[in-house]
């Protein structure tokens, strides 16, 4: 590369990211320290000084990447197995442990089967894509509102796709009977949607399902830990688990660890183990991080005092929230998305709230949500104190004040 090629090649990069700067698009990180055993506090580093915040966006929703036992699960497998994996699934890599897990992710949703992947999105892409392309006549019927990791696997696969309004069972009806009668027909959609934090009717969906022979894939990543007698999601929680094709769920939320997965037949799994180039050419989790995922799994199975802990939490943040007439969704989950309906002041609350108020909270900005549904989205823990939670809503009154806000009426 000519030193003269190597400014232009940057000028390329620099224009695209301006559009994205003049836009309100561009994305700043939080550089965060966190603190084992201090959660959900962290350490917030600058360039010039480091200060302690509260964390309140957290996906490791119920503090298990904290647990006592996920963490000596952690340690036990480092000094025993080592650092990596030290290879592909096929190629040297299949550990103990990470059997061990699979097993575990099968007995957790009532399958046969399951698959371990690197991430939640891998798992989503390699999946979805594997069924789309190798499945004859596939159409994927995919929910408005998916997330992008369902998105790419369904670009991947390049087969028909049809995207049906959100939770719209009507529609979904109108998609499903547009299929051509040999269509393999792959209904894609999540339990509990991020960003409304509002629910799948997946009973419905069930029963369409049935009506015109179509496959169902639940991405359950945020109701994993969370939802259900032992944590295994929404659809533990609604009896339905045996009526779903495949069951994909992350590690890294509320099991506070790492990797993806998806459970299913023992067929199914196989043939997504045999196609599918995201899980075979990549190496494969360290074991002690299937060693921590399999702790937290087995912990949140039998314990139910975090869910009830969060779940309590998130009730007195709604509560005071009402109190103040901070305008918020109300939904059936764990996600309160606090409306603030502009890009600009969403981001400047969010700078200031971290500035000054030592509360970190993420804006939601477009693309992520439709262009004036600009939010903060809070996830209450079961960490989170009566007196963070009443530091936080005196801190968005006060920017509310500020900003003339429109508040609720009660
Ligand atoms: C975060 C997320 C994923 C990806 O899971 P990771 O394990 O973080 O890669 C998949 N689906 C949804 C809905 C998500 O929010």
């Amino acid at each position: 590369m000519k030193k003269d090629d190597a400014m232009e090649f940057d000028a390329l990069f620099e224009a695209q990211l301006s559009t994205l700067r003049s836009e309100g698009n561009y994305r700043v990180f939080a550089e965060l320290e966190r603190y084992q055993g201090a959660y959900p506090k962290a350490v917030r580093h600058t360039d010039d000084e480091q200060r302690d915040v509260t964390v309140w966006c957290s996906n490791d929703y119920l503090c298990m990447g904290q647990h006592p036992a996920v963490l000596q699960a952690m340690h036990d497998t480092l000094e025993k197995s080592g650092a990596g994996a030290g290879g592909t699934r096929n190629i040297s890599g299949t550990n103990h442990y990470h059997v061990q897990l699979e097993r575990e992710l099968a007995d957790l949703h009532h399958k046969e089967d399951a698959l371990l992947f690197t991430s939640g999105y891998v798992s989503n892409w390699a999946s979805l894509g594997t069924l789309g392309s190798r499945l004859p006549n596939a159409v994927i019927l995919s929910d408005a509102l998916n997330h992008a990791s369902m998105i790419e696997g369904i670009r991947q696969a390049k087969c028909d796709k049809k995207i049906w309004n959100h939770n719209d069972m009507e529609d979904l009806r109108r998609k499903l009977e547009e299929c051509a009668p040999d269509a393999t027909k792959i209904i894609a959609f999540e339990s509990v949607y991020s960003m409304d934090g509002d629910i799948a009717p997946i009973k419905e969906v069930c029963d369409l399902a049935d009506e015109f022979g179509a496959m169902t894939y639940i991405d359950e990543v945020h109701a994993v830990g969370m939802y259900g007698p032992r944590g295994a999601g929404v659809a533990e929680r609604e009896g339905l688990m045996d009526r779903i094709t495949l069951i994909e769920g992350t590690l890294g939320k509320a099991f506070g660890v790492m990797g993806g997965y998806i459970t299913g037949s023992a067929a199914l799994c196989d043939f997504i183990r045999s196609f599918a180039s995201g899980f075979i050419f990549t190496t494969a989790l360290p074991p002690a991080v299937a060693a921590g995922a399999l702790a937290s799994i087995k912990h949140l199975k039998e314990s139910e005092m975090e869910r009830q802990r969060q779940r309590r939490q998130v009730a007195k943040l709604r509560t005071a929230l009402d109190k103040a007439g901070i305008p918020h969704i109300d939904n059936p989950s764990h996600i309160v998305p606090v409306m603030v309906k502009d890009p600009v002041k969403c981001k400047m609350i969010s700078d200031v709230m971290l500035d000054e108020y030592g509360v970190y909270v993420q804006p939601i900005n477009y693309p992520t949500v439709p262009k004036g549904t600009e939010r903060l989205r809070f996830t209450p823990g079961p960490m989170h104190t009566d007196a963070d939670i009443e530091h936080l809503v005196f801190a968005l009154g006060e920017l509310w004040k500020h900003c003339a806000l429109a508040r609720a009426v009660a």
